[in-house]
Formats: structure tokens, C-alpha cells, sequence
């Protein structure tokens, strides 16, 4: 080994999985403005097959907003139709019911699956490409501190990280024996994608990291986890699940649906119909216990082989036959319905004084739970998007640090709701189907409306984050599951500024913004508002100016439009004066009159700073009509003012006027940055307009 090397960086992840990728791939889009991150991973390959694969709507909404939607779309299985299979009076089963798979109408996008390892592909292409970030292999942390300056200044680099660069043989572990790829380890695979083999004059090396803050991502046995101090609360299962990927041939008739079929005697399984035919089947190994000594033991999990779970899925679906030839993948793993009791260094519960949070967990590291609902990979992606932003705004000094500790506040209630969700769903999953007369079993009713709930919940599309610095309301944050705890919302005391309620149906602060079409109004192409609301890392400030063709209402607008341009805005009063002008406030505007009857130029220019500035709820030539206001039900002639966070989260909602508390709003967190506000002049030049 060398010399230590030693040096700093503002962000650190460990482990990139789909949380720490997504990581990455946010702070890609932050380099340009100075932000450095590194990401390290202590396994040498770069890709596997199986492991996770659903896609919820949100997410898919989120990858929309980062530019590579279409390559998942393109690629995957969509999922459009859930059979219910139970067995007769005779016990044999039959369809018993069908049900949309995504709500209709939740979403723009319904569930895909796709493998985990093509997910992570689109996130490495993407960070390369904005940031030239790439994922650094075998390297294993082996010390963290935190030093106690850790509350002072942004330009600390607080948290020490020693790490070590691993050999090929440590950093890619033996499979348990098997020809098949099994995810009873991670497993190389596939198209396009090579492995890192680590660098040999490396290997041994240690070197010193000093990071501003650190992003633990590495899983569900997580180091950096260990390091904090932080605990998972809840039940380890006794469930193993065992997950089978492959080409069936089968006379099943629904192979090609997601079904949940029970059999009588026989336990149940999941059917996931994926992409380049394969079918993924997942059941839980209640057969695989073992009488030993009289006694019921579970099996080896490292025994399981992939004919094993072909044997319990061939009983379940009896008297249909299912062979599989061609097996591509299989795992065996038992799940604990865990959540952490905290996400940060900093115990949000305790009296903080100016200390605030430098290191943070995320994804597996937080939360376990059973595969059954598609959640682990979402889940852990959506924590990121939640977090990185935050920190990116805290680093570039664009925000004050208060605002990470509503990483904590979000979504630790998201786990906990998430854990309570698994519970019930996993019990209905794996409950005995009900016959006439048995109380005790579940009714087809019962499993129907719950599936149907969860949907709801699994798709990703009702989180409503609860009142903060950055979500302007009042009231309490409302688990959808969990039981409330006292702790739910330990950051609603930042709450400095309130929106007004009844101004629109669907845009609530909290909450993303479902997607419908809107035109652009100089070049009349129809958009989805979701493709305009590309996540950037800019606030945006979107006022849906109603009918400008009444005199009232274009002095609104106009009154609207001086503010703007005027130094209390966020844009003139926040934007660092060596950064371009739209940095990091954007606006987006939509009105509601036909396109025909008003002129771009009839607007002010505070509202038509680039041709992709002005929208109108109009119908297309091709594509339909959004109907935009009326889909969110704003009032059609006078509008509102909504303002998103950088990742699409309604903070505020207020009137056209309410521009005294949208600058009450910012005064909360952001900072006044060192120099001169930008002068009128210089931004319009700097824009071009006016
Ligand atoms: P992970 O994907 O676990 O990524 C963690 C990363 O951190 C890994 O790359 C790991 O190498 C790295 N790492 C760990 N420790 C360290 C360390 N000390 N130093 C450096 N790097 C480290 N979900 C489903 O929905 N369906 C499934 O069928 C399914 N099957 C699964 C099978 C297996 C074997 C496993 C492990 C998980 C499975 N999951 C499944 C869960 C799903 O994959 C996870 O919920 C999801 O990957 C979580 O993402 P993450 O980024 O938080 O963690």
C-alpha cells in the first residue's frame, strides 16, 4: 500500500443501489454549479439480473422529469390487469375477479416492470452524462467521524471516512452452488454492462475522504447505519420468499397478467409478467418447513435451489401444469418488517440547538419489508429524490441547513406508513383464502378492497408531505397506515407561512402535481405538465393567470408581473450574482383563455422570459384537450399562484396577489446571498427580454 491519500468532497454516497444512484444522478445536475460528489460501492460488479423490478406511476413520473422515461417505457412490461385466482367449493381455482393494475386516471404513466439492473443503467448513463459522476468499485468504508465543529460553517468538510480499495476476490462473493443466477448473492450479468474489475495497483490502498455530508445507500445491513448509532424497530418474518425469473410453459391462461392466485391447501403466489417474456413468480415458502425432532424448522435459506420454489409454484397452480426451462434468475430471502428510528445523524427528537443533520440514510438502510407490493426500489429512489436536492440548496449556500431536517420529517413517516401497509398486505397475502361460512379466512371482498387501497398508496402518488418550512400549510401530517406518533412531523414547527385552501381541487401543498396537457403558447405543441416540470434543482414558481382577455384580470396579472421584475422577488433577492439570472428560480405560466385570442406579446415579459415560459389550457391540433383548469380545479377566470420545490412538491398556493407571502415563505430558509441584488437592467439583458 501507498501513502494515504487524503481528500475533500461535499457529498459522499455509499453503496449505489437504486437510492444512492438516484443520489448521484440529482447531484449530477448541480455539478455546473460547483457541487462535488463522489460514490463508492464495496462490490466490483455493476450490474445483476432479478433483485427488484416494479415501477410505480410516481416514479415513473420522477424518471419523466429527469429526461429517461421513454428508455423505461420502451423497454419494460407494462402492467395493466390484475387477476384474482381462489379455489371453488371443490378446491380448485379459478378466476374469481379482474381489476385495473394502476388506478385509472391517477397518473399519465401505469406500473411497469423492468429488471433493477437496466434502472440503474438509465441512472449511470445520466450521470455520466450531466455530471460526469461514475460509481467507484470496490471500496469498502471502514471508519466514520463526525468532528464536533459539525454545527459551524458549510465550508467544514465535518465527516472523516476512511476507506479501503478492495481486491476482485473480496469485493465479489461466491455464489451459493448453483448454475442458475441466484440473488442469494448480487449477480453480474448482462447485456452491454461489464464489470469494474478494481484497479490492482489499488487494491489495499486506504484513503481519507473529508465530506461536508454523507449519504449512507448501502442496503439493508447497512454500515453506515451502525456508524450513527441508528436502530430498525419492528418484526423479522418468518416468511422466506422465493422468487423465481424466468420463460414458463404453461396451459395457466393469465401467465401473462399479474395475479394474485391462492389455492386452497397450498399456499399462494404472485405472477409478475415482465419484459422478453419472461414471468416472475413470487411465493411464500410456507412448504418449506421441516419437522425436525418434532419440531417445525425452517429450512437453510441458502439450500433453496430455483426447482424447489418450480415445485411449490406447480402445487399452487394446480391442475394447470408450469414448467420453466429457461430459469434466468432466482433468490431466496427472508424479510424483516423493519424501520429505522431515525435517518440521520442527529436524533430529530431531541432538543437540536443550531446543530443539523451531516450524515443521512436512505432506501434499504431504512426500511424492510416484503417484496409483494413493488415498494423497495421505489421507496428507496423516492427517499433520495426527497433528500439530495436538500442538500445540493444546503452545500451551494443557496438555503440555510434547516430544511434536512425534513428529509427526516417526510419520509419517516412514508416507512413507517410503508411497514404498517406491508403488514396488512402481506397477512392478506398469505391468509387462507375464505369459504362459506369461514370467518377466518380472507373473502374475496375483503382482498379485492385492500388491493385496491394499496394501489392507491403503492403507486407512489398520494404522498402529502406534512407542513414545514418548505410545505406552506397547517395541521398535522396524516399517516395513510401507521398509527401516529407524537414525532410525525418534528419540522412543522419551521412553518412560517400558510396557503390559502379552496383555490384548486388537485394542486395541494404536500403533494405532486398530476400531469394533464397544456400548449405551448407560442409554437401550439401540446405538452404534458409534468415534461415541463424536468427537475432541475430550481424552485418554480407557476401562476395559472386565468382569462387575461378581462381588463380586471390583466391588472392582476400586470401587478403580478412588476413583482417579479421587482428586488423582493425570490429570483432578484436569492439568485447568487455570479449565476445565469434563472439559476434557480424558474417561472412557468398557464392561462385559460382560447390561444387564438391573445398575443405573446400582450403578456407581460416577466412571464415570457424564454418561448418554454407561457402555457394555455387549450385544445391541441393532434392530441386533445388537458383541460388543465378544470382537471385541477382552479377557478377559470381569476387562477392562482402555485410555487414548486425543486422536486415537483407543491410548497405553496395562494391568490395572484399573495406575493407578500410567497416572499415570507423563502425568508424562511433561503439566503440572502453576499454582494449586490441584481440590478433590472442586468437581468434583462441577461435574459434578453423586455
Ligand atoms: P441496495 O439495492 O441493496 O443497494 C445497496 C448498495 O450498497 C449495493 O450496491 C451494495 O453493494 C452497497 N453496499 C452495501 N454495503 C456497503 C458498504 N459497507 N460499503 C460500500 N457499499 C456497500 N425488491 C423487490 O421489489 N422485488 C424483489 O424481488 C426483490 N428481490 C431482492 C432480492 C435480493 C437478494 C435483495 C438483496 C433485495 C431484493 N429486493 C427486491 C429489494 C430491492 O432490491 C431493494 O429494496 C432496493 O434495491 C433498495 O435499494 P437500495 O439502494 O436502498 O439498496
Amino acid at each position: 500500500p501507498g501513502p494515504v491519500k487524503e481528500s475533500n468532497v461535499d457529498v459522499l454516497i455509499i453503496g449505489a443501489g437504486p437510492a444512492g444512484l438516484m443520489a448521484a444522478n440529482w447531484f449530477a445536475r448541480f455539478s455546473k454549479q460547483g457541487l462535488t460528489c463522489r460514490i463508492i460501492d464495496k462490490r466490483s460488479d455493476k450490474i445483476f439480473t432479478g433483485q427488484a423490478d416494479g415501477l410505480q406511476c410516481r416514479t415513473l413520473e420522477v424518471f419523466e422529469t429527469f429526461g429517461f422515461a421513454d428508455r423505461v417505457w420502451k423497454e419494460s412490461n407494462h402492467m395493466l390487469e390484475i387477476c384474482f385466482w381462489n379455489p371453488d367449493e371443490n378446491g380448485v381455482i379459478n378466476r374469481t375477479g379482474r381489476i385495473p393494475d394502476t388506478i385509472p386516471g391517477i397518473s399519465h404513466y401505469q406500473q411497469v416492470v423492468l429488471h433493477q439492473g437496466r434502472i440503474e443503467r438509465f441512472f449511470l448513463d445520466a450521470m455520466s452524462h450531466h455530471g460526469n459522476i461514475h460509481v467507484e468499485r470496490s471500496i469498502l468504508p471502514e471508519s466514520l467521524t463526525i468532528s464536533p465543529s459539525s454545527s459551524s460553517t458549510d465550508s467544514d468538510y465535518p465527516v472523516k471516512l476512511q476507506v479501503r480499495h478492495l481486491s476482485l476476490q473480496e469485493s465479489t462473493p461466491s455464489q451459493f452452488g448453483s448454475n442458475v443466477a441466484s440473488g442469494l448473492f448480487r449477480q453480474v450479468a448482462t447485456e452491454g454492462d461489464v464489470s469494474d474489475a478494481p484497479s490492482a495497483e489499488r487494491t489495499g490502498d486506504s484513503e481519507i475522504i473529508n465530506a461536508k455530508y454523507v449519504i449512507g445507500c448501502d442496503g439493508a445491513h447497512s454500515w453506515t447505519r451502525a456508524q450513527i448509532g441508528a436502530q430498525m424497530h419492528g418484526e423479522q418474518t418468518d416468511y422466506i420468499w422465493g422468487v423465481l425469473d424466468g420463460v414458463p410453459i404453461t396451459d395457466f391462461p393469465d401467465i401473462r397478467m399479474r395475479c394474485a392466485i391462492h389455492s386452497e391447501g397450498s399456499g399462494s403466489v404472485m405472477v409478475i409478467p415482465r419484459e422478453r417474456g419472461v414471468v416472475r413468480l413470487y411465493i411464500q415458502l410456507a412448504e418449506l418447513d421441516v419437522e425436525v425432532d418434532g419440531q417445525k424448522k425452517r429450512v437453510d435459506r441458502s439450500k433453496i435451489t430455483a426447482d424447489m420454489i418450480l415445485k411449490a409454484a406447480q402445487k399452487i397452480v394446480r391442475p394447470y401444469t408450469l414448467e420453466m426451462e429457461d430459469i434466468e434468475w432466482f433468490t431466496a430471502y427472508q424479510i424483516g418488517q423493519r424501520v429505522t428510528d431515525r435517518f440521520t445523524n442527529v436524533d430529530a427528537t431531541a432538543a437540536q440547538g443550531e446543530q443539523h443533520p451531516r450524515v443521512f440514510i436512505a432506501g434499504d438502510a431504512c426500511h424492510t419489508h416484503s417484496p409483494k407490493a413493488g415498494q423497495g426500489m421505489n421507496t428507496s429512489m423516492m427517499d433520495t429524490y426527497n433528500l439530495a436536492w436538500k442538500i445540493a440548496h444546503a452545500v451551494l449556500g443557496y438555503s440555510t441547513p434547516s430544511i434536512l431536517s425534513t428529509y427526516e420529517s417526510e419520509r419517516r413517516l412514508i416507512a413507517r406508513d410503508l411497514i404498517a401497509f406491508d403488514h396488512k398486505f402481506s397477512r392478506l397475502f398469505s391468509g387462507k383464502p375464505a369459504k362459506n361460512g369461514d370467518d377466518m379466512g380472507i373473502s374475496l371482498e375483503e382482498f379485492k378492497k385492500v388491493f385496491e387501497k394499496g394501489n392507491l398508496f403503492a403507486s407512489g402518488t398520494a404522498v402529502d408531505y406534512g407542513p414545514s418550512a418548505i410545505v406552506a400549510k397547517d395541521g398535522k401530517a396524516v399517516p395513510q397506515y401507521a398509527e401516529p406518533e407524537d414525532t410525525d412531523d418534528p419540522s412543522a414547527a419551521g412553518v412560517r407561512t400558510v396557503s390559502r385552501t379552496g383555490l384548486s381541487t388537485k394542486i395541494l401543498p404536500g403533494q405532486r402535481v398530476p400531469s394533464t396537457k397544456v400548449l405551448n403558447h407560442s409554437d401550439a405543441r401540446p405538452w404534458h405538465l409534468n415534461e415541463l416540470l424536468k427537475s432541475t434543482g430550481k424552485w418554480r414558481i407557476v401562476p395559472f393567470l386565468g382569462d387575461p382577455r378581462s381588463a380586471s384580470q390583466i391588472s392582476r396579472i400586470q401587478a403580478l408581473a412588476t413583482w417579479l421584475d421587482s428586488e423582493n422577488s425570490p429570483w432578484r433577492r436569492y439568485t447568487p450574482p455570479a449565476l445565469p439570472v434563472d439559476a434557480l428560480f424558474d417561472t412557468l405560466s398557464i392561462h385559460s383563455a382560447p390561444r387564438a385570442e391573445v398575443e405573446w406579446f400582450s403578456f407581460p415579459p416577466a412571464l415570457r422570459r424564454t418561448y418554454n415560459s407561457l402555457y394555455v389550457d387549450d385544445a391541441s391540433y393532434h392530441e386533445g384537450h388537458g383541460h388543465a383548469y378544470d382537471f385541477y380545479g382552479i377557478d377559470r377566470e381569476k387562477g392562482c399562484l402555485v410555487v414548486l420545490r425543486p422536486d415537483g412538491y407543491v410548497a405553496f398556493v395562494g391568490e395572484l396577489e399573495d406575493t407578500d407571502r410567497v416572499e415570507e415563505f423563502f425568508e424562511g430558509f433561503m439566503r440572502v446571498p453576499q454582494g449586490c441584488p441584481r440590478g433590472l437592467g442586468e437581468l434583462r439583458r441577461e435574459l434578453g427580454a423586455g
